[in-house]
């Protein structure tokens, strides 16, 4: 039977995924990058006055097309302060940026355009008819729809949101992430190392992902590759929106997590897929979890997660579609040639040069080569067979961190 294809894969996953419930929660940094689930109105007109838009002086055009060329001050209005006067024939009033535009008044003339004599203003220019104002509700109205429900909540969005005086909000949930190492010969950082071991860098690297695609992650710990170490830690993780398991996922003797999954009534969806690297990648579901198996190679990990996973989440915090990663085509600097069976993602760096990107292969010892992957911007999506691409030639590039 053929290999499921990378898009297939997407789809299955994508196909078992459904968005979290919606909640109230208040206007922090805490929300950034979540997604509204309700419409957001304005409060306020904004502005809520017809607004100078810099510093100078409010006057009456007709005045100056009559050919007046010097005006009587009547008062100053700073930002945050109410006009008292109104600007009659041959008058202007001295405005600051933001202050309300007096009555009488319809153009504001900058200040650098004009010379104070004594208690006159004096200008030599046309002015035109409400220049440098900013008539009332020009930017929203009271009562208009500001937000809509999908839209994500960035910085500008958190302004937004303060200007018209909203505290809460309705988003909808970020997935709740357990991530479980396993493998008898894995220890954590900071443990003596014994002959035969390796240091347990997918925890960081998973937790660290997950945190980027705006997931909460809760970390279980290092199973060991026995049924009766991995099934209590499964039955846990079983309890988050989604678990990720990294390694004991391929065809080696003691790679039981399959077979651990099933006992815990996970239903299996999909194991392997046609891509290198990460093959081996096992999805599953448990009620409404959602179970990925990782194999444990670090690089095969993050494409995994990049691929199948970091989709799936997006479609759970309600993020917009499309949920699988797009890629961009960039110009090779290099003659590249590559052979596979499967398709590849194959780790390039990036740089910029004359305004587009440029991407050069990194020296790549596969798939636990996680120091070269380090020197990677993203990955290069080669076709399966054997491709020669020369310097110059335009290859499609997936770029993880675009998307988030
Ligand atoms: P597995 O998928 O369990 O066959 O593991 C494949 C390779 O990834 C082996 O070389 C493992 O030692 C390595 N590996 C497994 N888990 C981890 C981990 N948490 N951190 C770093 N390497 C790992
Ligand atoms: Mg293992």
């Amino acid at each position: 039977m053929a290999l499921l294809s990378v898009a297939e894969a997407q789809h299955l996953v994508l196909d078992h995924t459904v968005r979290r419930k919606a909640t109230q929660r208040l206007l922090s940094p805490a929300i950034l990058g979540t997604v509204l689930a309700e419409d957001i109105q304005s409060d306020i007109d904004s502005p809520p006055f017809d607004k100078a838009m810099v510093d100078g002086y409010a006057l009456r055009s007709d005045d100056v097309a009559a050919g007046m060329q010097s005006f009587r001050i009547t008062e100053e209005i700073l930002a945050g302060q109410m006009p008292t006067l109104t600007v009659s024939r041959g008058e202007a009033a001295s405005i600051m940026t933001g202050a309300p535009v007096p009555d009488g008044a319809d153009a504001v003339v900058m200040h650098e355009q004009t010379q104070l004599d004594g208690r006159n203003v004096r200008l030599h220019m046309l002015v035109k008819g409400r220049q440098n104002i900013l008539p009332r509700a020009a930017e929203m109205r009271q009562g208009e729809t500001v937000l809509s429900a999908g839209a994500m909540l960035r910085p500008q969005e958190l302004g937004l949101l303060a200007t018209i005086n909203r505290t809460a909000v309705t988003i909808y949930q970020r997935p709740q992430v357990a991530i479980l190492s396993t493998g008898d010969e894995v220890v954590e950082p900071g443990q003596p190392l014994k002959a035969g071991q390796i240091r347990n860098s997918n925890a960081p690297l998973l937790t660290g992902l997950v945190g980027v695609a705006g997931g909460v992650s809760r970390y279980l710990g290092i199973a060991r590759d026995t049924v009766a170490s991995l099934r209590p830690l499964i039955a846990q993780g079983l309890e988050a929106d989604v678990l990720l398991i990294t390694g004991g996922v391929s065809a080696g003797k003691v790679d039981l997590v399959p077979e651990a999954l099933a006992a815990a009534g996970v239903k299996p969806i999909f194991h392997k897929v046609s891509l290198k690297p990460g093959k081996p990648i096992f999805f599953g579901t448990c009620g409404s979890t959602l179970v990925f198996g990782l194999p444990g190679n670090p690089v095969s990990g993050l494409v995994g997660f990049e691929l199948f996973v970091k989709p799936a989440l997006q479609k759970m915090m309600g993020k917009p579609e499309p949920f699988v990663p797009p890629t961009l085509q960039v110009k090779l600097v290099v003659d590249f040639v590559h052979k596979s069976d499967r398709p590849t993602y194959y780790p390039v760096q990036l740089t910029i040069h004359a305004g587009r990107y440029q991407a050069a292969p990194v020296p790549w010892k596969g798939s636990g080569d996680l120091r070269s992957l380090c020197r990677a911007d993203g990955f290069a999506v080669l076709p399966a067979g054997e491709v020669r691409y020369a310097a110059g030639d335009l290859i499609d590039v997936l770029l993880p961190d675009t998307y988030s």
